[in-house]
């Protein structure tokens, strides 16, 4: 099994991001050896951030599926930019959040954002 993974949260419309940016990973497994440890695969801040343990090429194949989700609708994959008023989130213009805050998950992140002030992956 090459990948671990312990936590998958965005909607569907990312999924085929994630899904190039996994075969790029295996690809670099295949070819280096290296042994990638995924920890979690979320929406954060409105763009898609992607946590695991690997090498400066690994993080950077994650930098560039943050970089291409800012241009994708999380929720349906039609081209989309990132909407910061209410809450930072990427939409198409059928999918917009109409200015208003999503009270709950605001208090999830920050919540998130308390427990790890780094950002970082959480430590086994
Ligand atoms: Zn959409």
């Amino acid at each position: 099994m090459p990948f671990r993974m312990f936590g998958f949260e965005t909607d569907s419309g990312w999924f085929p991001v994630i899904y190039r940016t996994l075969q790029q990973l295996s690809n670099i497994q295949k070819r280096t050896g290296e042994k990638i440890i995924i920890n979690q695969i979320k929406e954060k801040f409105g763009t898609l951030s992607i946590y695991l343990v690997g090498s400066e090429s690994v993080q950077t194949v994650c930098e560039q599926a943050m970089e291409q989700s800012v241009h994708v609708c999380e929720v349906c994959g039609r081209p989309g930019t990132l909407r910061t008023d209410g809450w930072f989130k990427v939409r198409c213009d059928d999918h917009v959040i109409n200015g208003r805050y999503d009270l709950e998950h605001f208090i999830l992140e920050m919540l998130e954002a308390v427990d790890s002030p780094t950002g970082s992956a959480p430590s086994e």
